[in-house]
């Protein structure tokens, strides 16, 4: 088996015995407590496991995002051309978002998920009363600490410039300032002397095969990270609470699902000009990893090292469009927080303008830039925008989706994530690179001659 079936076929299985764990012992109908204790030590084991894997992949991501950048700008010698990059990478990311949005929109107005026969859904109306105070807690605990709100969009240029160069290399959540400093290193290398440039160049060089070639071990690692990953999931995400919300979760589901499998191949076909399909199996596991994890930037290295040994895009395209992506650039994110906010006024029975609804896109687009790339994080924008467009009592039907958020939060960041590599080929292909010229396999060997 190839690498990528390997992982794929420990998320069945992973499905599998998590769900076999919820029925049994998560939710069945009379709760025997030796079978709790069964299903919550295995649980934790998952837990376990799921979170090693994603320490590794976090702890990759400062070396290979400095050290990419650094190489793919200074790589080059010369600064012409990186405006242009700029502002294409930038149209891009806004474009495809408001599109997202829009799709989101669409489907949440003709389905109308928090509706029944044209008036709010009683059931989960009682659900929320009954619970209003647990699903508020609930929400406001999630809440805490959590940065991504309009502060995040307007303090981008703050948040951009650390107070010390080392600051930028902390911690993940830095990541506009990694990006930052490694732009200007990039570029002042460049300019400093031949002797000087030769030697530190060298030096990154190096540095960035060294840290590929972790990312490919790490990799190694993925089936079983993904089966703790998902089985946890799987285990932990409540029926009963799935079921009430079935319809909502299937519109969000579509959704995604229309930008992932119809809008992004029309933009590949017809924008970059390339074969959807091949594009799709170039990004098998950074799909695979996203989809898990549910953060796009602990997949930030797949996401690289698929798109330039499968796909074959460039250094200089790759370091500059993907960091940069997996920070501000969310397709599946903006699309959920657009139906979120929908669902929330139609279970409360608010009247959603015309006028109020293009507020919601235009703060969807805003506060889509802010959130990070970790699990859950739409839910501050979504409680954000609920707040300005002035829907009441709205923190317990928040609270509420919060319980199923898991599952639509791993389909919005594969979305999220594959935005952002579609973003680099579109990038590349009107650069004049050659992408996806073949199907490329997973990279086997161990590297180095
Ligand atoms: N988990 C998402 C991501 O990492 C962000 C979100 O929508 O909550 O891309």
């Amino acid at each position: 088996m190839k690498p990528w079936q390997w992982i794929l076929s420990s998320m069945v299985l992973a499905i599998i015995v998590g769900a076999v764990i919820n029925i049994t012992c998560v939710v069945s109908m009379e709760p025997d407590l030796e079978f709790n204790r069964v299903g919550s030590s295995l649980i934790a084991v998952f837990d376990y496991i799921g979170t090693i894997f994603m320490k590794l992949l976090k702890m990759i991501i400062v070396p290979l995002v400095f050290t990419s950048i650094v190489v793919g700008i200074a790589g080059l010698g010369k600064t012409a051309g990186f405006a242009r990059l700029g502002g294409k990478t930038i149209a891009y990311y806004a474009m495809t978002s408001l599109i997202a949005i829009l799709v989101g929109l669409t489907v949440v107005n003709v389905f109308k998920p928090g509706l029944v026969d044209g008036k709010p859904n009683e059931a989960i109306l009682k659900q929320i009363s009954d619970n209003k105070d647990a699903y508020a807690d609930k929400i406001s605990t999630k809440l805490a600490g959590q940065d991504g709100g309009f502060d995040a969009v307007t303090n981008l240029f703050i948040r951009m410039i650390p107070e010390n160069v080392f600051e930028a290399f902390g911690a993940n959540n830095k990541m506009l300032a990694l990006i930052f400093v490694s732009l200007l290193t990039g570029v002042g290398l460049i300019f400093i002397s031949k002797k000087g440039r030769t030697s530190v160049f060298g030096f990154f060089e190096g540095l960035n095969e060294l840290t590929l070639l972790i990312t490919r071990w790490i990799m190694w690692l993925a089936p079983i990270g993904v089966f703790g990953l998902v089985a946890e999931t799987t285990a932990q995400t409540g029926l009963p609470i799935l079921l009430l919300l079935a319809k909502y979760f299937l519109v969000v589901a579509a959704a995604l699902l229309i930008h992932l499998l119809v809008v992004m191949p029309l933009v590949l076909k017809f924008v970059a000009g390339v074969n959807p399909l091949k594009h799709f199996y170039a990004m098998r596991n950074a799909l695979l990893t996203a989809f898990s994890t549910a953060s796009s930037s602990a997949t930030l290295p797949i996401t690289m090292s698929s798109l330039k040994e499968n796909a074959g895009v460039s250094e200089r395209v790759t370091s500059f469009v993907l960091p940069l992506g997996a920070t501000v650039n969310m397709d599946g994110t903006a699309l959920y927080e657009c139906v979120a906010v929908m669902f929330v006024a139609q279970v409360l029975g608010f009247d959603m303008s015309f006028g109020t609804q293009f507020t919601v896109v235009i703060l969807a687009l805003l506060t889509s830039v802010g959130v990070a790339g970790v699990p859950s994080a739409s839910l501050v924008a979504i409680t954000i925008i609920v707040y300005n467009v002035g829907i009441p009592n709205a923190e317990a039907v928040i609270g509420l989706i919060l319980a199923v958020d898991r599952p639509l939060d791993m389909t919005r960041t594969a979305v999220n994530v594959f935005s952002d590599s579609c973003g680099a080929v579109v990038v590349a292909k009107s650069e004049g690179e050659s992408v996806l010229e073949d199907w490329k396999e997973d990279v086997p060997e161990i590297g180095g001659d």
